[in-house]
């Protein structure tokens, strides 16, 4: 079976983990301060923090920015359910707003409707690895005073008039096994706002900044420098990862000839976390046929998350139809950095064969 994704661990990432495991010292540490120093750099911004999990980076930079019960934050329904959830974490509530159907991101132009006395933030979802209209969606956020917080999970290093993605608003970032880089679970929030740095700092780790002298509420979401140790080999790998994965877009881009394929745009660098494809047919029998050839060809996402059923007793029986159409065209096809170019043909072979 061709893998959907295959996450790589070669020698640094071994040594780095020896290396922690043998100074004794194991919870967040150097290794984190590292990753974060690091990271911060990647994405052009003062600061990144890091915490548990992608889920968390997004919760905690949702605290951070000041969302609370009663608010609204504006979101994606087509997207991994994390974004929806940690709005609801706050107590806030997601607000659904349809999608662009060649970009498969939030579509700026519905963005202003959805706007009303309680909307506090706005929160893209780069999906895909494709970075979403942040011009339009900036220059809405500036006019109505709302806060940006990017779910950049599946974005990292990505770019849209060559800034990176996580240095639009507050980024949030999964390091989760199946993301561009990871490091085994981790997540990062990045931001050059020093007052939303230091509120994620204390939100991470029981609002504690002196030794047991609470200044607020907060969590436990505190990193580890065993996985921030992988975090680092991994980012160090993240530029020719990237280059992999374009590769083997390309490959697709120029080869495949059965199915709808992505549409791109000059200024956006595209990282290419899925390589996703629309079929205007029989979608699951699409997906069938290309599990029995070998490949892993996946669904992301079959439910958009205004139609989940704990989601529509929040937000109602919704209609957002472009989400509602994709989640029921899309597939996604192995495009990881460990494809082979036997594994390309292949897959190109059996999609042209839908
Ligand atoms: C992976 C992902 C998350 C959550 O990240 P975890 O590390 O799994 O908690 C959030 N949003 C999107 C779009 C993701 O792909």
């Amino acid at each position: 079976m061709i893998s959907i994704s295959n996450h790589f661990i070669g020698e640094e990432e071994k040594q780095a983990v020896l290396e922690v495991l043998e100074s004794g010292m194991i919870v967040q540490g150097p290794w984190v301060a590292k990753l974060e120093e690091e990271f911060a750099k990647m994405c052009g911004v003062k600061h990144a923090i890091a915490t548990t999990s992608g889920t968390t980076a997004l919760h905690v930079a949702l605290l951070a920015n000041g969302i609370k019960p009663g608010d609204e934050v504006i979101t994606t329904p087509f997207t991994f359910i994390a974004s929806a959830n940690s709005i609801l974490f706050t107590g806030a509530k997601p607000v659904f707003v349809d999608i662009d159907e060649e970009t498969f991101n939030i579509n700026p132009d519905l963005i202003e409707a959805a706007i009303t006395s309680k909307t506090k933030a706005i929160m893209p979802v780069h999906l895909y690895g494709y970075v979403c209209d942040m011009d339009a969606i900036l220059k809405i956020a500036e006019k109505y005073n709302l806060k940006v917080i990017e779910d950049a999970c599946q974005a990292v290093g990505a770019t849209y008039n060559n800034k990176v993605s996580g240095s639009f608003g507050t980024g949030a970032f999964s390091l989760y096994v199946s993301k561009n880089i990871m490091s085994g679970e981790g997540g990062m929030i990045t931001t050059s706002d020093d007052n939303i740095a230091e509120l994620c700092k204390l939100i991470r780790a029981h609002g504690m900044k002196r030794r047991y002298y609470h200044e607020m509420l907060g969590y436990n979401f505190r990193m580890s420098d065993l996985h921030a140790a992988i975090g680092v080999s991994q980012l160090h790998r993240l530029e020719n990862f990237t280059i992999a994965r374009k590769q083997n877009a390309n490959y697709f881009n120029e080869n495949i000839k059965s199915v709808i394929i992505p549409k791109l745009k000059s200024n956006y660098g595209h990282v290419w976390h899925q390589y996703t494809v629309r079929v205007e047919g029989d979608r699951n029998a699409a997906v069938k046929q290309l599990n029995e050839a070998g490949i892993e060809a996946v669904i992301f996402y079959p439910v958009p998350a205004h139609k989940q059923q704990y989601m529509q007793d929040i937000v109602g029986d919704i209609h957002l139809p472009i989400a509602e159409k994709l989640s029921n065209q899309v597939i996604s096809l192995p495009v990881h950095p460990q494809l082979n170019a036997s594994d390309l043909e292949t897959i190109v072979k059996e999609v042209n064969k839908l």
